[in-house]
């Protein structure tokens, strides 16, 4: 394990965290690939505190693997891998056509690395060290531009989701969510039109299972129809479920 770097500090921790309240959590997961293990866990950790859960590899094989079988909304990819440049990864992946958002996290900040990366389809580049709060706010944008959505809100009939600042209004007037109730909520909403199966949204539900919340999807439905209107959430039975699209009537 290489030395605590002097910058490290900035990555793991930063004030802003300690005197805001924490964003509630989000649906957002994302691919971290970094070999420092204290910036990997140092972020790991941050995002999570702001909602974005992170799945942590520390080279190209395994995020090689990890993109292969698992929906991302982006990918954190530093240069410097054990079994490779970063830039390999990244060619490798655009040459298969995966279209994941791409934010380069390095420590190179000469400008011919950076064109590189953009040129190699990178979506973003940020030189190390970064307040962890504006790596959030980078992915958060960046999985917003490639879902299609211009506007950090989501409107299905009378409900508004305000995807930035992690609130919800029913007619205008807001809705207290717990977190996981949030998370369930953006998932359909975000599919609003499609059927989102039980699976799919116990998938999401995983690795927010700290604190006594029980973790049944039928139980988050029954407390988001109860809240924001009893037919405001289609069941198909022994499928999933759906929140039909605006243009379909509500
Ligand atoms: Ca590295």
């Amino acid at each position: 394990m290489s030395p605590p770097r002097a910058d490290t500090h900035r990555l793991l921790y930063h004030p802003a965290a300690a005197t805001h309240p924490l964003p509630q959590p989000s649906t957002m997961r994302v691919l971290l690939v970094e070999d420092d293990p204290l910036i990997g866990d140092g972020l790991r950790l941050g995002l999570s505190r702001l909602g974005i859960h992170a799945d942590w590899v520390e080279g190209i094989s395994a995020a090689t693997q990890a993109l292969d079988h698992d929906d991302y909304a982006a990918v954190v990819l530093d240069l410097g891998l054990p079994d490779g440049s970063g830039l390999e990864l990244l060619r490798r992946a655009r040459e298969r056509g995966v279209p994941v958002p791409v934010l380069i996290l390095t420590a190179r900040d000469a400008i011919d690395d950076k064109l590189a990366g953009f040129a190699t389809g990178a979506d973003d580049y940020v030189v190390k060290p970064v307040a962890v709060e504006e790596l959030a706010a980078r992915l958060t944008a960046l999985a917003r531009r490639a879902g299609g959505w211009a506007s950090p809100c989501l409107r299905c009939g009378e409900v508004e989701l305000d995807l930035a600042a992690r609130r919800v209004r029913r007619k205008g007037e807001e809705v207290a969510l717990s977190g996981k109730e949030l998370t369930v909520l953006e998932l359909l909403m975000q599919n609003a039109g499609r059927v989102v199966t039980r699976s799919r949204i116990d998938e999401t539900l995983y690795g927010w299972d700290e604190g006594a919340e029980s973790n049944t999807v039928e139980v988050f439905i029954h407390h988001l129809r109860r809240k924001l209107g009893s037919d405001f959430i289609r069941t198909l039975r022994g499928i999933g479920y759906l929140i039909p699209r605006d243009e379909e009537g509500r």
